[in-house]
């Protein structure tokens, strides 16, 4: 396997895939996690988003087989699950096994799916925590299934199939922002993708000395139950009371503060504060946009602090510990801007900062959160990686 070289991850993915199941990993792929730097919850209202590929990701090592069985196991949540390629259930095995049946049925869709397979998963995408493991978990898998059936998908293409997988199979009606980036990042730059016309652009990501840091405050949501499904639903409710006043908007995405504050008096303040949360988002997207191409930092700090004002008071996602995390954030000299990151109810928060602050906004999460009974909150400075992609096959040639 001398392909191997250069992917250290990958060495040991194919390491424990060959102890795990007596042979060697055919294909290797990765697939990065990610963070949204803004631009939260307005993909689903065909708004604008700002996300970054992280470096920390999954791995799906795999090998096929010919008797129609699939075996799986996760490092991170434990025991193998096997099933029928023919009769696989949403209710049998674990939970987190739809995601790979998903993607195999949807592979078989277009005629792409191996016939039987051991897989094996590894990741150091924290799973539940607002980085899209679920996506990571998708792209990598997909990646490699197809690779294992001879089908070459385009990036674009790899993205629906993803997405696809999580809305059918895990049944969480996301946007599709986390399977975007994921397929389509590039090293050094954060992708300004438009939800309604599915078209990017790559916007620099140079922070001159800075750091961007994702605090994990390690409460966890329940993205599939209840609380994000339930602000989808209020963002369509309060479409359509706005479309009693102007019939030709299809989405929250067109319209205008003038048009909000007309149709406000028509819904309750909660439907109102929901589509404000938006419009102002989407606003804020386009000019953190701006702010990073001109290298202005400041601006794009201040933005991230509006947007976890809107998010804590308008869309109310945010919870007691999340606010507390971006407050002890903003108290630390040096810090330029610090918002919640990702669907809420708990997961991260993002926080700009000078690079020779990290250690005392580390100090300062350690003395106030940890020590308060809140946390453990895990500190990571993040940097803008690339795609996901094949890392090495059996041939031993290693993919660019
Ligand atoms: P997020 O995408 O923010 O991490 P989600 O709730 O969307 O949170 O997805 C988490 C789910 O994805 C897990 O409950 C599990 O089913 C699946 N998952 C993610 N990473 C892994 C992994 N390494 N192994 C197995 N399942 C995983
Ligand atoms: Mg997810």
């Amino acid at each position: 396997m001398g392909g191997l070289s250069g992917s250290s991850q990958g060495e040991v993915i194919a390491r424990r895939f060959t102890e795990r199941f007596g042979h060697a990993p055919v294909v290797v792929a990765r697939a990065p996690g990610r963070v949204n730097l803004i631009g939260e919850h307005v993909d689903y209202n065909d708004g604008l988003v700002l996300p970054i590929a992280l470096e920390q990701s999954t791995h799906v090592a795999a090998a096929p087989r010919s008797d129609g069985v699939a075996r799986a196991v996760s490092l991170k949540l434990g025991r193998e699950h096997t099933w029928s390629m023919s009769q696989w259930e949403p209710t049998s095995g674990a939970e987190w096994t739809a995601y790979v049946a998903g993607v195999t049925l949807l592979l078989a869709e277009r005629g792409g799916a191996p016939r039987g397979f051991d897989l094996l998963i590894d990741s150091d995408v924290p799973v539940g925590g607002g980085l899209s493991s679920s996506a990571a978990l998708e792209l990598a898998t997909t990646l490699a299934l197809a690779h294992l059936a001879g089908l070459r998908l385009a990036p674009v293409e790899l993205a629906r199939l993803a997405h696809e997988a999580e809305r059918r199979y895990a049944g969480v009606p996301c946007g599709i922002m986390d399977q975007y980036v994921g397929a389509l990042a590039r090293p050094g730059a954060a992708l300004l993708l438009d939800c309604r016309s599915q078209t990017w652009d790559y916007v620099p990501l140079e922070l001159a000395e800075h750091d961007l840091v994702v605090v994990d405050s390690g409460i966890r949501h329940a993205l599939a139950s209840g609380d994000y499904a339930r602000r989808r639903e209020e963002c369509r409710a309060a479409l359509t009371m706005i479309q009693q006043v102007d019939a030709r908007v299809r989405s929250l995405r067109e319209v205008t503060s003038q048009t909000l504050a007309a149709a406000a008096s028509t819904m309750t303040p909660a439907l109102a504060a929901r589509a404000r949360h938006v419009v102002g988002e989407i606003e804020r997207v386009r000019s953190a946009a701006a702010a990073l191409s001109r290298g202005e930092l400041r601006r794009f700090g201040e933005l991230l602090g509006a947007s976890h004002a809107s998010l804590r008071d308008d869309f109310m996602v945010s919870t007691p510990e999340i606010d507390r995390l971006v407050d002890i954030a903003g108290s630390v000299p040096g810090v330029l801007g610090a918002r919640l990151t990702g669907g809420g109810f708990g997961g991260c928060v993002i926080v700009l900062v000078e690079s020779s602050r990290v250690e005392s906004l580390r100090a300062a999460i350690c003395d106030q959160y940890d020590r308060a009974g809140l946390g453990p909150a895990r500190l990571m400075s993040v940097r803008a990686a690339g795609a996901a992609s094949i890392v090495f096959d059996v041939q031993g040639t290693e993919a660019a």
